[in-house]
């Protein structure tokens, strides 16, 4: 990391600053600097180097001391991370800790976080799909949540953008509620997903299954090989760090990248806590950090701030950045700042088995997880007595049956030649959640953390429109599986909190209108429009895809506004 001379204004005063190096604030560093600015990219969690700092990444499983679970005392100590599929002995220091950094649950949620540089960027599941124009369309038919202030065709091209830098693995289904983008070759359906893909051709025209969109290199292009990144290799070990840059991360991709124009300074360890506004100028003009671990506090200046600390962070920095202007929270005049928080609803699943195709196997290893059956309900227009729809992932795999002798040549021929279980098929529900304004995140009035900052209260909850899309995917998923000759189906509502999906969204939300909204259709605080939010704060509505593309998408394409308006004037501070 650069000195940076804290004793001088100027050592401290950059073109922009971008708060949090996760997955959208590493693609608004490497837009900025790429664009010539000299950029401070500030992050609260240590440094970690593209592999250099992923120390499980090529253990063998005999080399992890508790066989790759985590210790009974640190699951006891720590429910919540617990509950996260990713919280294992190899990727476990890459989750936050209840413990080292609590928040306050008004109602029970699971708030799962990576503070590192990086973010969870290093921990997601890299399905990647683009929103379709009825996804933004949907608010504003069914009249809840605000308008979205743009539209597909506006987000279109900066998918485009992202999804060639990036690497997305996908077929080109030609299907109107996903669009298809700039693809990496897909991974293939096994037997048994294609069994069901085919079948639902039959039975349902309007449904499909196709391969799962992923941000692997499944054939890199010249653009992944400058950026040091090789073909995936089909380990399946992502959440550990990839040596290979397989997947995409910040990591391995944005932050590097922007590092090599040599505008960019990373400052590690540094826990923004609140971003500074001059009433005279009307503008923001910096942030004030602690650092980690001395505890002092450090100002920073830029004309331009992208904040992208994760959705709730970025909730709580805008709510705990006040002035007299802002008394409620920077950018604050309509008093919506932390309400209309969304997720999406991954409790429901349906399971099954099929007795067929056991002529054919998997290997496992299919980066993409297997296939996806995008949204159906209430596409074109309103048709079920619930709101908006559901995305499902779909899958089948089949196990190792145990062997019953420990010795000799029947160990040996079990090894050899193991005894395959049935087909097991899943069908996990990932659906659309409503923004209501009673779903709100606030400061909590008396208790701070280490750094000074309030804790973060939320209140997020279920309502009944969830209760009945679960009830519809239940039935049916198990009528279609019925259908494909799927057997002993068994639904399973898991009661999981909210959280759990971390695609939290919302709180800043975009909006036509600055009475209902904070951000406008580029992305800028209405009122203090210097100010970007592009993380999942921004979302007026979650549709069903996996978020984090779209981020990336905003993201890109407020750079380049912020740029122009930059050159322009428009957003100087002095
Ligand atoms: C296990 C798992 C699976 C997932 N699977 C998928 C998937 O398949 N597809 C998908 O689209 N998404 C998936 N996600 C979600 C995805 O990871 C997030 O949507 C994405 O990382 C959000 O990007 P971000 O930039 O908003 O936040 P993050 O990537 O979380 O980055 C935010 C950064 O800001 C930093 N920060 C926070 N507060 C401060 C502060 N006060 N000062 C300084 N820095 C701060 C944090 O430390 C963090 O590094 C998954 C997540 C997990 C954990
Ligand atoms: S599957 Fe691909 S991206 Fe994941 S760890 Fe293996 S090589 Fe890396």
């Amino acid at each position: 990391m650069a000195n940076l001379n804290i004793d001088s204004v100027k050592a401290r005063t950059f073109d922009a600053i971008v708060i949090g190096s996760g997955m959208s604030g590493g693609w608004a560093a490497k837009d900025l600097t790429e664009k010539g600015l000299k950029t401070l990219m500030v992050e609260r969690g240590r440094n970690v180097e593209h592999i250099k700092d992923y120390p499980t990444t090529n253990m063998m499983p005999w080399e992890f001391p508790h066989g790759g679970k985590v210790p009974y005392d640190v699951q006891q100590a720590n429910p919540i991370a617990s509950r996260c599929y990713v919280f294992k002995e190899d990727a476990m220091h890459f989750v936050v800790k209840d413990v080292e950094h609590p928040y306050v649950q008004e109602k029970p949620f699971d708030w799962i976080r990576g503070y590192q540089v990086g973010g969870k960027s290093l921990l997601w599941a890299r399905q990647t799909q683009r929103w379709s124009k009825y996804d933004f369309e949907g608010p504003a038919r069914d009249g809840f949540a605000v308008p979205w202030p743009i539209g597909y065709d506006d987000l279109a091209p900066w998918y485009s953008t992202v999804e060639k830098f990036a690497g997305i693995s996908g077929n080109h289904d030609g299907l109107p509620a996903l669009p298809d983008g700039e693809f990496l070759p897909g991974y293939p359906l096994n037997a048994v997903e294609d069994h069901f893909r085919k079948h639902l051709k039959q039975s349902h025209p309007d449904r499909h299954v196709i391969s799962a969109r992923c941000a692997h290199l499944s054939e890199p292009k010249p653009v992944h090989i400058a950026q040091g990144r090789v073909q995936c290799q089909n380990r399946v070990l992502c959440q550990r760090g990839c040596p290979f840059g397989g997947y995409f991360s910040a990591n391995s991709s944005t932050i590097p990248w922007a590092l090599k124009t040599g505008l960019l300074t990373v400052a590690p360890n540094q826990v923004v806590q609140a971003i500074l506004y001059d009433e005279q100028k009307g503008r923001a003009t910096g942030i004030r950090v602690m650092d980690a671990h001395t505890k002092t506090t450090t100002e920073y200046y830029a004309p331009i701030l992208f904040v992208n600390a994760g959705a709730l962070n970025t909730n709580l920095i805008l709510l705990n950045s006040t002035s007299s202007r802002f008394p409620k929270g920077l950018g604050n005049d309509s008093g919506v700042l932390g309400k209309y928080v969304a997720f999406h609803n991954y409790s429901a699943r349906v399971s099954a088995e099929y007795e067929g195709l056991k002529e054919f196997t998997t290997d496992g290893r299919n980066p993409a997880g297997g296939g996806y059956v995008p949204r159906f309900r209430n596409v074109f227009k309103q048709e079920m007595d619930f709101l908006r729809g559901y995305a499902t992932s779909f899958g089948a795999s089949r196990g190792r049956v145990q062997p019953d002798s420990g010795f000799g040549p029947d160990l040996k021929q079990q090894l050899e030649k193991p005894a395959l279980t049935p087909w097991g098929v899943h069908a996990g529900m990932m659906g659309e959640t409503i923004p209501k304004e009673t779903n709100y995140v606030r400061l909590d009035p008396t208790r701070k953390d280490e750094w000074g900052v309030p804790l973060l209260s939320i209140s997020v909850a279920y309502d009944d429109n969830d209760e009945k899309m679960k009830q519809d995917f239940f039935t049916q998923f198990s009528e279609m599986f019925t259908q494909a000759g799927f057997t002993n189906i068994k639904t399973n509502d898991s009661h999981q909190a909210p959280g759990l999906d971390i695609h939290e969204m919302g709180g800043v939300r975009m909006g036509q209108d600055p009475k209902t909204s904070m951000l406008n259709k580029w992305n800028q605080l209405h009122a203090c429009p210097n100010v970007y939010v592009t993380d999942g704060a921004a979302m007026t509505s979650t549709s069903t895809q996996n978020p984090s593309l779209t981020y990336m998408a905003l993201t890109a394409r407020a750079v380049d506004h912020a740029v122009s308006e930059l050159k322009k004037q428009n957003l100087k501070t002095t």
